[in-house]
C-alpha cells in the first residue's frame, strides 16, 4: 500500500490505472477505522483493481461548536488496517492541500439536506458534498462506497452525482453494528461505559419501530411514537426521530415501499445517528437492521 499526501499524485495514479484498463474503487472516510469502514474497503477490493481509501477530517462539514478539534485520529492504526484490507492507495491530504485558499465554491443539494441531520447541522451537508465532489474530481471515474449508517448522506451524495452527471457509481453498503447493537462509529470512542450502555437504547428504539411495523402499524406518527417511547425508557433524548420514504427522504402519509426510520441522539459528548430500513409490501415487511460481523459474534459468545 502506498500512502499519498498530494492531490496531483493521487490523480495521476488513478489516471494511469484507468489507462492500463484497471478500474478504480474509492472509499472516502474521516479515519479512526472500525469494522464499518473496513467493510467498505472489502466491498471495494472485491470489485476493483485499484482501491483508494481517503482519510480527511474535513473542517467544512463541522459546525462551529462541534468536535473538529477532538475528532479521534490514529493514522498508524488506520494505515495498518487499510493495508490489511488490501487497499492500494491511502490518501491522507492535509487541510492546506485540500483547501489552499478559503473555499468560496460550495456544492449544495437543496431539499434533501433540510431535515433530519440538516436541521441541527445546517452547514454540514454542504461541507460533505463539497469535499466529496472534490474527491470525485481528483479520483475521476470510479465506484464510490458509502455506508448506509449515514443514510441521509448517502441519499445526498447520490443526488449530487445524478444532478451533476459525475462519472461515479455510488454503492451503499450495510450498516455494521457492535455485538450489543450499537452502530459502529468513530464517535463511540467518546462514550463512557455508562453512556455506552445507554446508547444501546438507540438500537432498541429502532427495533421498537420495526416491531410496530411488523405488527401491522402503517401510520408514521405512531411508529415515531413507538421510537420516542422506547428512547424515553432508556432515558435518551432524541434530537429527531423521522419516518421517511427511503429513496428521497420524503415524508409519508402511510408506510409503503422502502421506508427508513432514522434517529439522532447525543449521549455524553457523542452525537450518534442510526437507522433501520424496511421494505413494506402489503402485510409483508422485510426489515434491515444492519449486520454484526461474524468475528465479533464469535468473540462474544
Ligand atoms: P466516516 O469516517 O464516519 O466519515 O465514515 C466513512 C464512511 O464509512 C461513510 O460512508 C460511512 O457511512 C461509513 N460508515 C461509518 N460507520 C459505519 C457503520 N457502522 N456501518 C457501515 N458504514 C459505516
Amino acid at each position: 500500500m502506498i500512502v499519498v499526501e498530494r492531490i496531483a499524485e493521487l490523480r495521476d495514479r488513478c489516471d494511469v490505472a484507468r489507462r492500463g484498463g484497471r478500474n478504480v474503487g474509492l472509499v472516502p472516510t474521516m479515519g479512526f477505522f472500525h469494522e464499518g469502514h473496513r467493510s467498505l474497503m472489502r466491498a471495494a477490493r472485491a470489485d476493483h483493481d485499484l482501491v483508494v481509501t481517503t482519510i480527511f477530517v474535513n473542517p467544512l462539514q463541522f459546525g462551529e461548536n462541534e468536535d473538529l478539534a477532538g475528532y479521534p485520529r490514529d493514522l498508524d492504526a488506520d494505515t495498518a488496517a487499510a493495508d490489511a484490507e488490501g487497499v492500494d492507495v491511502l490518501f491522507v491530504p492535509s487541510v492546506p492541500e485540500m483547501y489552499p485558499e478559503p473555499t468560496v465554491t460550495t456544492v449544495h443539494v437543496a431539499g434533501l439536506t433540510d431535515g433530519l441531520c440538516g436541521a441541527a447541522r445546517p452547514t454540514h451537508f454542504d461541507g460533505v458534498t463539497t469535499v466529496v465532489a472534490k474527491l470525485f474530481s481528483i479520483v475521476g471515474p470510479c465506484t464510490a462506497y458509502f455506508g448506509r449508517k449515514d443514510f441521509q448522506q448517502l441519499a445526498v451524495v447520490r443526488r449530487m452525482v445524478a444532478d451533476l452527471d459525475l462519472p461515479v457509481r455510488v454503492v451503499g453498503c450495510p450498516l455494521v453494528r457492535e455485538p450489543d447493537g450499537v452502530a459502529m462509529s468513530s464517535r463511540n470512542a467518546y462514550l463512557s461505559a455508562d453512556e455506552r450502555l445507554r446508547a444501546t437504547g438507540i438500537f432498541d428504539s429502532l427495533r421498537a419501530a420495526a416491531a410496530a411495523v411488523e405488527g401491522g402499524e402503517r401510520d408514521p406518527e405512531r411508529v415515531r411514537a413507538a421510537v420516542e417511547a422506547e428512547a424515553a425508557r432508556h432515558d435518551l433524548e432524541l434530537e429527531y426521530a423521522e419516518v421517511r420514504r427511503a429513496s428521497d427522504l420524503a415524508p409519508l402519509a402511510t408506510l409503503d415501499g422502502e421506508v427508513v426510520v432514522a434517529v439522532a441522539s447525543t449521549v455524553g459528548k457523542a452525537r450518534l445517528i442510526d437507522n433501520v430500513t424496511m421494505q413494506i409490501a402489503g402485510a409483508g415487511v422485510a426489515t434491515d437492521l444492519g449486520v454484526i460481523p461474524i468475528a465479533e459474534q464469535e468473540s462474544t459468545s
